[in-house]
């Protein structure tokens, strides 16, 4: 710490230089919170440094409440509405149309389907039964829970394989 920083310190009664600019703002508003405001006070009265921020600050403020209130020209709307392409939004009006079929959003399945951790955590359980099987200590009951655990990557990726193919058909015409 320099001598200029313990001199902010010794005299922000609390506050230093980078906490006080914080609050500039909000002090000149008059927002802040009284104790906080008295802080800054205090600090400012203290502090050249930040009595010219203050003062710059405070400058501006006075400037731009100075600045005369503006009535926005009677064509406003108008104009703005005039310079939005809304006639191209309308021409791509068959192009926003042409979706894929509902179940092949990936919104159609559920979010919790999607996960990754519960396609990874399924193919976990698909994997252990295979290996089980593999193994020779494949068990009938397995084979359920093991085709159910490939169920939401398979589910995934038959979705994904069925927007392809519309979006290919869709390409060709
Ligand atoms: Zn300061």
């Amino acid at each position: 710490m320099d001598g200029r920083d313990q001199r902010d310190h010794r005299a922000g009664h609390g506050l230093d230089c980078p906490d006080c600019r914080l609050e500039l703002q909000e002090y000149l508003d008059g927002t802040l919170e009284k104790k906080r405001s008295l802080a800054v006070f205090m600090h400012l009265r203290d502090c050249a440094a930040c009595r010219a921020d203050h003062d710059a600050l405070q400058a501006v403020f006075s400037g731009l409440d100075a600045l005369p209130a503006l009535e926005a020209p009677a064509d406003f709307d108008a104009k703005v509405l005039a310079s939005v392409p809304y006639g191209a939004y309308q021409a791509m009006a068959s192009l926003r149309r042409e979706r894929v079929p509902v179940f092949l959003e990936e919104q159609f399945l559920p979010a919790w389907l999607r996960a990754r951790a519960t396609r990874v955590a399924g193919l976990a359980v698909a994997a252990a039964v295979a290996f089980a099987f593999a193994a020779g200590a494949g068990a009938g009951w397995l084979l359920a829970p093991g085709l159910a655990g490939l169920g939401p990557e398979l589910l995934c990726r038959l979705q994904g394989a069925g927007r392809r193919l519309v979006g290919l058909r869709r390409a060709e015409g």
